[in-house]
């Protein structure tokens, strides 16, 4: 399968090794598979077939390994049985990997048993070995340098995923103030020798405007070249990060098949707290294969720009900037969003083309009314704004005993507004992060001030007001010696990576 760009419809597609080499395309548009083909009964589709007879008894490695075959022909089966086991089957996650629990009403796919313990570990475990894969396979020389622009999550997974991988760097751009103290003290911790941590004054976006400034500046990129080093992205706009988002939602089918909450071939809702729309799109693409899905749920914080676009058709960027108890998913410019329009547009890359050209120009665009019309009864999309987020953590934790972190307490509100029994469609919620990583924010819901606490007091006293235990990825922060905090404009960037990368 070859890989086009959302923004061109006259380039020469790739393969997917140069798709996962390049991150982002030439033209600034995302990479998107290209298939079209036959599934069940011939009818025509988007996306490769895929649902094995045996789904409930293929671990999380082989429904990993199967998966990746179908996106990455120019990859060997022993290469993505390489990368699959390296990602899961290494210690990092337990045994499980991504466990479902019946919380309630909804069935909770728990994406945040990896090392860093939110949900950016399901991709950024796999994604230094895709890299390094496919730079060896497009005969890229030297080293790559990895740019990633963060809301708290990324960076620290992107730092456990390529610490200390042979022909990687890794430069993480964090808002400061913007992210979690435990967050922060995550990413200023450990790592490997190839990594480093900087905050931005300035919002997410910011950030990411910065990096995509950085790829797109060609003198650097010229540079770059001569120093035998080239830029890749590890941050959800690279496909690498999205095709191991698809396995999650086919482990987590066959575990609610093998739990009984959903008989064989009946439809599921999918509940997201989204930021960046790459883990809903993952949702949308298993859907695409073949998954049973029938509603996709999109939930967003007081930011709640992807709400007004699935609504009402206006993607507006230009408006004001939250800062909340869900800092991950304080993003206003939602990357990922672009491919799910492309697939609305008809794969129409000249209409998106222009579409994002006034995006570029104005900071917002509108929506052709075809493509909206392809998401009816598809995409949904709902805001937790205020306490209703804080208010959803204290009432799950008393009727359900189970504790949300503020981003699946989104999700939670979200998806209870779009809920009803009576339909009896099961509803699967995405949980993408730890409670503990959010502590501060979860006592506040709880009612438990906590004063100035550290980070560390904080879980503490989280564990002991709810009877719960640290993951121990956190418990071990408190031993950690955290590098000092460097922190640089917006406009300082890209002076910053040429000085850490000593050109
Ligand atoms: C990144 C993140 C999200 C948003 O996911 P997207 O794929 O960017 O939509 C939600 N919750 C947490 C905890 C995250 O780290």
């Amino acid at each position: 399968m070859k890989y086009i760009s959302t923004r061109d419809s006259n380039a020469v597609p790739v393969s997917g090794a140069v798709a996962i080499a390049r991150g982002l395309a030439p033209d600034g548009g995302l990479y998107v598979p290209q298939y079209r083909g036959q599934g069940a009964g011939g009818r025509e589709q988007d996306f490769p077939a895929y649902f094995p007879a045996d789904l409930t008894h293929k671990s999380y490695c082989e429904l990993a390994e199967d998966i990746f075959a179908l996106y990455l022909e120019d990859f060997s089966r022993a290469e993505l049985a390489h990368v699959a086991r390296a990602a899961y089957a290494g210690g990092a996650f337990p045994p499980a990997v991504a466990p479902c629990v019946q919380v309630g009403p909804f069935t909770v796919l728990e994406l945040f048993h990896g090392p860093t313990c939110a949900f950016k570990d399901m991709a950024l475990a796999a994604l230094p070995h895709f890299l390094t894969l496919a730079a060896a396979k497009t005969e890229q020389a030297g080293e790559i340098v990895i740019l990633v622009a963060t809301s708290g999550d990324t960076g620290k997974a992107a730092q456990e995923g390529l610490a200390n991988v042979a022909g990687c760097r890794l430069i993480v751009f964090y808002p400061a103030g913007g992210v979690s103290e435990i967050q922060e003290r995550q990413m200023l911790s450990g790592g490997g020798h190839n990594t480093a941590a900087v905050a931005v004054r300035g919002n997410f976006d910011d950030c990411q405007r910065g990096v995509k400034a950085i790829f797109a500046d060609v003198t650097m990129g010229r540079q770059l070249a001569q120093a035998g080093l080239s830029f890749s992205s590890a941050n959800s706009i690279n496909f690498g990060r999205l095709l191991p988002q698809i396995v999650y939602y086919y482990h987590a089918y066959a575990q609610m098949l093998a739990q009984g909450s959903v008989k064989a071939g009946q439809c599921i809702d999918i509940a997201v707290p989204t930021g960046n729309f790459g883990n809903i799109l993952a949702a949308y693409y298993a859907r695409g294969m073949g998954l049973p899905v029938r509603r996709l749920i999109c939930a967003s914080n007081e930011n709640d720009v992807l709400v007004e676009a699935i609504n009402a058709g206006h993607y507006n960027s230009r408006r004001p900037f939250h800062k909340t108890a869900s800092p991950s998913m304080d993003i206003l410019v939602s990357s990922n969003f672009e491919r799910f329009l492309f697939e609305m547009y008809g794969r129409g890359a000249d209409a998106l083309a222009t579409a994002f050209a006034q995006f570029a120009a104005t900071g917002s665009l509108h929506i052709a009314d075809e493509a909206r019309r392809n998401w009816q009864g598809l995409l949904y999309g709902g805001s937790a704004a205020g306490n209703a987020a804080a208010r959803t953590i204290a009432a799950v934790f008393a009727e359900h005993n189970y504790l949300l972190d503020p981003h699946t307490a989104v999700g939670w509100t979200v998806a209870s507004n779009h809920y009803d029994q009576a339909e009896g469609i099961p509803l699967l919620l995405t949980a993408t992060a730890s409670p503990y990583k959010f502590s501060a924010a979860v006592l506040k819901a709880l009612g438990v001030p906590c004063g100035d606490l550290n980070g560390e007091e904080q879980m503490q006293l989280l564990a002991e007001h709810t009877k719960t235990t640290i993951p121990a990825p956190l418990a071990a922060l408190a031993h950690s010696n955290p590098r000092p905090r460097q922190k640089i404009g917006v406009a300082d960037m890209g002076r910053t990576v040429l000085e850490l990368l000593g050109l």
